[in-house]
C-alpha cells in the first residue's frame, strides 16, 4: 500500500486539494510507494499568506532565541539522522551510507546557522563626522522560497532554510516531487524543536506550484537548485517579478590528471567521484582529462577492474556501493547518451547497460560505464548526463586541458591531481570554475564557506550558505545618526559632508 503525502502548511499537515497527484517510486523495485499532492496556485497563495503572517512576529524574535530553536533542531537531527537517511535512500535510491553522508553535510549547515547572533552583526564606525556615528543592520527579507532537486532531498533544503530562518525570514519549501518525504520529516523535526507555526512550510507540486511562488508578490526571494534550463527560467521569471534570486544549475565537472599524480589515489578518488550516487551529483566528476598518453593508458588499465567489480544493489543493501537511477525515464535518457557516445566514435571500455540485480528486476539499475577517446565535439562531452558514465578525454599538455575546461559552458566544480605545487596553484587561479579541488575530487565547500558554480552552473551573483548565505537572506541598512544639542543652526543647502 502506498502512502499519501500531505503538505506541511502553517504548522499543520494538510491534504492536497487540487485533485492532482504524482507517483513516488522506490527506484530499487520500480514500485509506487507514495502519492504526492501537486498544489494549485490557490494552495500556494494560502501557504505564502501564512508565512507572510508568521514573518511579522518571527522577524522580531531575537537572533539568540532563533538560534536556540536551531540548537534543538540540531539535537533532533542527530537523534534522527539514520531515519532521515533511510527516507532519502528509499525514494532516491542512493545507498544508506551515502544518504547518511548527505544528512551529515546538511547538519553542518544547521551548526553554522546556530552562530547567527555573530553572523548577522552589523558594522559600527564611531564619529564619521563631528558628533555623527554610522552603523549597519542586516534585516530579513520576508517570505523566501526554496525549490530543490531530487538528488539531495535532505542536504539541499538544509543549505537554505536554516540560514534563512535564523536570519528572521519565513520559508516555503517546494521539494522535488520525485523524493518529497524528507522535506516533511524535516518539517516535523522543526515543529518538535519549537519553531512557531508558519515559519517553515512545505508545499509539494510541479510547475504550477513553482510558478505560483515565482509570481507571488509576497515572496521576496527564491533559492533554486536543479537543472540549467529550469534554473535559467527561475532566474529570469523571478527577477522579472522583482525578487532576489540565486539559481544553481547543472554541471560537467572535469578532473585533470597530471603525469606526476599518484595514480592509486587518482583511481580511488575517481571511482567515488564518478560513480558514487550513480553519478547523480552536481559535483560528480564526469570527465577525466588525462595529460600525456601514458597517463591515459595507466588510468584506464587501473580503472577497468575496479569498475567491473563495483557492487551495485539496492540502497538498503549494506554491501552495495552504487544504487539505481531515480526513474525509468532517467534510465532511458542515460542509456541514450551511451548510445550517442558509441555512434559518435568514442571507445566504450566498460558498458553498464543491460544490468539486472537479482531480486530487484523491476529496479532502475545501471552499471558503471567508461568511455575513452572522447572529444569536445561529442554530445556526451558537451551535455550533463547525470548518470554513472565517465568520459576520458586525452590532452597533450596542461594548457590544452585547462583550455577545454574554460571553454565548457558549465563551471560548477573541477579538480586537479598532481604532486606539483606550482601547477596546482596556477590551476586554482586560472580555471573558470566556481569550486576547485587540489587532490580533492569532490570539492564541496564546508558550511562556513559558500557553494556555487560559475557560467551556466549558477544564475545570480550570490552563492549558497556560508556568509554569502547570510547576505542573500538579509538586506543591508546603513544608519547615520546624530544627537544635536543646542539651538538649530539653520538650513544648509550644500550636499552634506563629514
Ligand atoms: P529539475 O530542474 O528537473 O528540478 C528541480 C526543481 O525544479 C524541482 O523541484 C522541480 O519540481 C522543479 N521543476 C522542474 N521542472 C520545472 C518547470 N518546468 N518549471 C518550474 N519548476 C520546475 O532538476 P532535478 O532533475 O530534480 O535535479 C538534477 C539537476 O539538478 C541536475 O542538473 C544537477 O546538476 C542539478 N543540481 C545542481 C546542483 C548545484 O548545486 N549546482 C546541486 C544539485 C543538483
Amino acid at each position: 500500500m502506498s502512502a499519501q503525502l500531505k503538505h506541511y502548511n502553517n504548522g499543520k499537515v494538510t491534504d492536497g486539494k487540487s485533485g492532482r497527484f504524482g507517483d513516488v517510486y522506490n527506484p530499487a523495485t520500480g514500485e509506487v510507494i507514495a502519492s504526492v499532492p501537486f498544489a494549485s496556485t490557490d494552495e500556494v497563495n494560502d501557504t505564502v499568506a501564512a508565512a507572510h503572517e508568521a514573518f511579522k512576529t518571527w522577524s522580531q524574535v531575537t537572533p539568540m532565541r532563533r538560534a536556540r530553536v536551531m540548537f534543538r533542531f540540531l539535537e533532533l537531527l542527530h537523534k534522527n539522522a539514520k531515519e532521515l537517511a533511510t527516507i532519502v535512500s528509499r525514494e532516491h535510491g542512493k545507498v544508506q551510507a551515502d544518504a547518511e553522508g548527505e544528512v551529515q553535510r546538511g547538519i553542518e549547515i544547521v551548526e553554522y546557522a546556530t552562530g547567527i547572533p555573530s553572523l548577522i552583526k552589523g558594522e559600527n564606525t564611531d564619529s564619521v563626522g563631528s558628533g555623527v556615528d554610522s552603523y549597519s543592520l542586516r534585516q530579513p527579507l520576508g517570505v523566501v522560497a526554496g525549490i530543490t532537486p531530487f538528488n539531495f532531498p535532505a542536504m539541499v533544503p538544509l543549505w537554505m532554510f536554516p540560514i534563512a530562518i535564523t536570519c528572521g525570514n519565513t520559508f516555503v519549501l517546494k521539494p522535488s516531487e520525485r523524493d518529497p518525504s524528507a522535506a516533511n520529516f524535516l518539517a516535523e523535526l522543526l515543529h518538535e524543536a519549537g519553531l512557531p507555526e508558519g515559519v517553515f512550510n512545505v508545499i509539494h507540486g510541479d510547475k504550477e506550484a513553482v510558478d505560483g511562488l515565482l509570481h507571488h508578490p509576497d515572496v521576496a526571494a527564491i533559492s533554486f537548485v536543479g537543472s540549467t534550463p529550469i534554473a535559467e527560467y527561475i532566474y529570469k521569471t523571478g527577477t522579472d517579478n522583482g525578487k532576489r534570486v540565486q539559481a544553481l544549475g547543472g554541471a560537467k565537472n572535469h578532473m585533470v590528471i597530471m603525469p606526476d599524480a599518484d595514480m592509486d589515489q587518482v583511481v580511488d578518488a575517481l571511482m567515488g567521484a564518478a560513480y558514487g550516487s550513480a553519478g547523480e551529483r552536481c559535483m560528480a566528476i564526469s570527465v577525466a582529462v588525462t595529460v600525456g598518453e601514458n597517463t591515459a593508458h595507466e588510468l584506464i588499465k587501473r580503472l577497468k577492474p575496479k569498475i567491473e567489480s563495483l557492487k551495485i544493489g539496492a540502497g538498503s543493501d549494506a554491501s552495495a556501493e552504487m544504487g539505481p537511477l531515480i526513474t525509468k525515464q532517467h534510465h532511458e535518457k542515460v542509456t541514450s547518451y551511451i548510445e550517442s557516445g558509441v555512434s559518435q566514435g568514442a571507445e566504450l571500455v566498460c558498458d553498464g547497460r543491460n544490468l539486472t540485480v537479482q531480486g530487484f528486476e523491476g529496479g532502475y539499475f545501471m552499471g558503471a560505464s567508461l568511455f575513452d577517446k572522447v572529444t569536445p565535439e561529442m554530445k556526451i562531452y558537451k551535455e550533463e548526463i547525470f548518470g554513472p558514465v565517465l568520459s576520458v578525454v586525452r590532452a597533450a599538455n596542461y594548457a590544452e586541458a585547462t583550455k577545454m575546461i574554460n571553454e565548457h559552458e558549465y563551471g560548477n566544480g573541477t579538480a586537479i591531481f598532481t604532486r606539483d605545487g606550482g601547477t596546482a596553484r596556477d590551476f586554482a587561479r586560472d580555471i573558470q570554475v566556481g569550486m576547485v579541488g587540489i587532490n580533492v575530487a569532490i570539492p564541496v565547500p564546508v558550511a562556513s564557506h559558500s557553494f556555487g558554480g560559475w557560467k551556466r552552473s549558477l544564475f545570480g551573483d550570490v552563492h549558497m550558505h556560508g556568509i554569502e548565505g547570510v547576505h542573500f537572506y538579509t538586506k543591508l541598512k546603513t544608519i547615520t545618526a546624530r544627537w544635536p544639542e543646542g539651538p538649530a543652526q539653520g538650513a544648509d543647502y550644500h550636499f552634506p559632508q563629514m
